[in-house]
């Protein structure tokens, strides 16, 4: 090979660099060779199979444009996975097992004398590894009710799931307000799926994949962290809508998408829906959509009930003295509403009071131990699909024309009723809402809200009317 062929790959590379940006090329091209060329196909060699795979199906056109723009007679590019001869001279990657769940992870069956009393049990020993797991939080410890019935079969079905079987649904999307059991259903999940053994579940907050993506790009270890990827065969992500920074999401994109077309699992959490991921951008939003999305509701008072049940005998393990008259958890099942935490909360008072004190627990002490628990009914989470879906049935016009362009007067004044709405019922922004409305501008919206609030003010009818409607989505 000439040397000018060596010097032409080089531009060709800055070139690549300046189209992918600095991040990307570091992550997939640095490591790219160029082997020889021979009539109009270039060889070039990258050191692993992934790196292959994911250069042919993601840049091979890229490539192929920024060697043409060299060598215009260029018509193809192949590239091929370097022999392990070559491959010894480079840094040697990390082995995938060092960056995963590994046996500190499992469920161990010696729990009771070793088990840190609460909190978290550190699992990583690398900043690439899974974020840390709560050993209390498995499926026996997880109370199914209404509220979460299907999101505890579907996390049931992926713990099941064994490696080469074909993923039912892909990815698995779980939403719920704060405290409502989605890390608990997600750990669950983990637990049980490496606890089988043969399949590797990674377990990871948006945080965490962040941080160790981002780091992993800094010291140059993209490489392992990928290779990594590729050896997990379920990958969990917890608090989605943390995910931030432009970077990181065209990473998770491509992340989600490699993994799913490679059959693998995909499980996520996230405080609201795929539609309502107002920071990563359309088709990754589509793409999480495409699987299953499942809603955990709030915990009725049955399941809450449970949930307080589950946790004293659970205490009671390591305390057997501390005992909790049914009529006081009844009484907390009832007045402690908001979430799983404060029933957590809850319970660690009255056992601390209790161990503190050598009092038992009482009625009269529960009801001064919780009482700050004790908050108003919190508002529903209204979506934006229900105040079209309400509106339109109210004004008797169908949610398309809400949506559409049309501009005759029936159609606008509900039109704006609902951009109000959704405006004041929901914390969605002004270009979030005219999204959802057909893809108006913000300042449609804004000129929405303002004409309606103008109005409520002289128009009793109108008020009346608003507040019917807000009653019927808050209900
Ligand atoms: P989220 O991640 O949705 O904010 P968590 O999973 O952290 O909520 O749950 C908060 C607390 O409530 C945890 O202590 C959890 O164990 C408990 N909890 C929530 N739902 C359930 C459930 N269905 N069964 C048992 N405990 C639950
Ligand atoms: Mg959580």
């Amino acid at each position: 090979m000439s040397g000018t062929d060596q010097e032409r790959w080089l531009r060709v590379k800055e070139r690549l660099r300046a189209e992918v940006g600095d991040e990307i090329y570091q992550s997939w091209f640095a490591r790219m060779d160029l082997e020889r060329i021979e009539g109009d196909t270039v060889h070039l060699s990258v050191p692993t199979r992934f790196l292959k795979s994911w250069i042919q199906s993601h840049y091979l056109d890229r490539v192929l444009l920024c060697w043409q723009a060299e060598q215009p007679e260029i018509q193809k590019i192949d590239v091929a996975v370097r022999s392990a001869v070559i491959r010894t001279a480079l840094p040697k990657p990390k082995p995938a097992e060092a960056i995963e769940p590994g046996q500190g992870m499992r469920p161990r069956p010696d729990i009771g004398d070793v088990r840190p009393a609460f909190g978290p049990l550190s699992s990583g020993h690398d900043a690439l590894g899974g974020s840390p797991l709560d050993l209390r939080l498995t499926f026996d410890t997880f109370v199914v009710g209404r509220s979460n019935t299907l999101a505890h079969a579907a996390a049931k079905q992926v713990a099941v799931g064994r490696r080469g079987e074909p993923v039912m649904f892909n990815p698995l999307y779980v939403h719920a307000g704060v405290g409502l059991g989605k890390t608990h259903l997600l750990q669950a999940t983990t637990w049980a799926g490496n606890g089988a053994g043969e399949r590797r579940v990674l377990y990871l907050t948006a945080e965490k994949f962040m941080y160790g993506f981002v780091s992993a790009l800094r010291t140059q270890t993209a490489l392992a962290f990928k290779e990594a990827l590729r050896g997990i065969d379920v990958l969990v992500i917890d608090d989605l809508q943390f995910l931030q920074g432009k970077s990181t999401q065209a990473e998770f994109c491509h992340t989600l998408n490699a993994l799913i077309d490679a059959g693998r699992q995909v499980v996520i959490a996230a405080d609201r829906p795929p539609t309502d991921l107002e920071s990563l951008d359309d088709r990754v939003r589509s793409r999480l959509a495409g699987g299953l999305v499942v809603e955990m509701g709030a915990l009725g008072e049955e399941l809450r009930l449970e949930i307080l049940k589950t946790r004293v005998n659970a205490a009671r393990q390591y305390h057997p003295a501390f005992e909790v008259p049914a009529p006081v958890l009844a009484y907390i099942a009832k007045s402690v509403t908001h979430n799983g935490r404060d029933l957590e909360g809850a319970i660690n008072r009255l056992l601390a009071h209790n161990k503190l004190t050598g009092q038992p627990v009482t009625m009269e002490m529960a009801e001064r131990e919780v009482r700050d628990l004790i908050r108003p009914q919190e508002p529903k989470r209204v979506k934006i699909e229900d105040i079209q879906r309400i509106v339109a049935r109210q004004y008797n016009v169908s949610r398309a024309d809400l949506l559409s362009s049309r501009r005759t007067a029936n159609v606008v004044r509900p039109r704006q009723v609902a951009m109000y709405l959704a405006k004041t019922l929901t914390l969605r922004s002004l270009p979030e809402i005219g999204r959802r409305f057909g893809g108006r501008d913000h300042t449609t919206v804004l000129h929405a809200v303002r004409k309606i609030e103008g109005l409520v003010g002289n128009d009793t009818m109108l008020a009346d009317e608003i507040e019917v409607l807000k009653r019927q989505l808050q209900e």
